[in-house]
């Protein structure tokens, strides 16, 4: 298990424990101002992106320093993990509600308003976290029902996920001042700042799944589909014996490969399993 399961997760995956999606994490006023400083300030994250240039361009002894601490500091406050779609559906077994938003990446890389961005809650209607996003006046916040934050029942959102996976979307859960999690992305790493901060510039926020994949050779028939959807690079193609293979290091556990394979011959293993991986983050 992951350090923020041993640290948060009390002997299960972190986010799968109830607790960490609680309300009573979110009546903490440094937790809420957190929030909407985050949802407001859309604006920032483009220095954010320069700030992140500048870091992986700094000499090599200033990075080995800065980093660490930099990071240290991100799994305190905001920093997310990559998921797999069982593991979803796990958390939606708990959640009660789920609102969908604008993602603030795409916004930001894009300048359109895409709905990848799905905060859960275990009150209905959004509890706490929709009235928190509610009183934020943000141009950018627009679309269906209030403050753009659209209803979705458990069985649309599942849906969706399902339907990302297809497109080559990455699944990820986010904290706000761990160990709060608010909401699940589906990202793109052409449109991510967390996915370019991380696999880009070196500064990881985003971190890997608790599994990582393997190909069956015996049911692959080299098509190279999973190649194509693969967002990290994973995977590899033998000519000799025309069939791909999955690189352990690069791989962050997503399943979207998986998803994309029409002859099942993906699997995800623990990672934990997987010597060459299992304390790789
Ligand atoms: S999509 Fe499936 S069959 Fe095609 S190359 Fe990948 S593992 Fe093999
Ligand atoms: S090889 Fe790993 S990182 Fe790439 S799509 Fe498959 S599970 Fe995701």
């Amino acid at each position: 298990m992951c350090e923020f399961c041993h640290k948060h997760g009390e002997g299960k995956k972190w986010y799968l424990r109830a607790e960490n999606y609680s309300e009573d994490l979110l009546s903490d006023l440094k937790r809420r101002k957190f929030i909407a400083d985050f949802f407001s300030r859309a604006e920032y994250h483009p220095e954010g992106q320069t700030k992140l240039t500048k870091l992986r361009t700094m000499p090599g002894f200033v990075r080995s320093v800065l980093v660490p601490y930099l990071v240290g500091r991100q799994k305190k406050v905001h920093f997310g993990q990559v998921l797999p779609i069982e593991d979803l559906e796990g958390i939606f077994g708990f959640v009660t509600s789920v609102i969908r938003l604008p993602c603030i990446c795409r916004h930001v890389n894009l300048g359109t308003e895409q709905r990848f961005c799905y905060g859960v809650s275990l009150m209905p209607q959004g509890g706490e976290m929709r009235k928190i996003i509610e009183e934020i006046d943000m141009d950018y916040l627009t679309g269906p029902n209030t403050s753009g934050l659209e209803d979705l029942t458990k069985e649309e959102a599942l849906e969706n996920f399902r339907q990302y996976e297809k497109e080559g979307l990455c699944h990820s859960v986010w904290t706000f001042l761990a160990p709060f999690i608010g909401g699940i992305c589906n990202c793109d790493r052409s449109d991510c700042l967390a996915m370019q901060a991380t696999v880009t510039n070196g500064f990881p926020v985003m971190f890997r799944a608790e599994y990582v994949a393997e190909v069956d050779p015996e049911l692959c028939n080299g098509c190279r589909q999973c190649m194509r959807v693969c967002q990290f690079g994973a995977i590899g193609y033998s000519a000799a014996n025309e069939k791909v293979f999955i690189d352990h290091l690069r791989c962050y556990g997503c399943g979207i490969c998986r998803a994309s394979c029409t002859k099942d011959a993906i699997q995800l293993h623990d990672r934990a399993s997987v010597p060459v991986a299992a304390n790789l983050w």
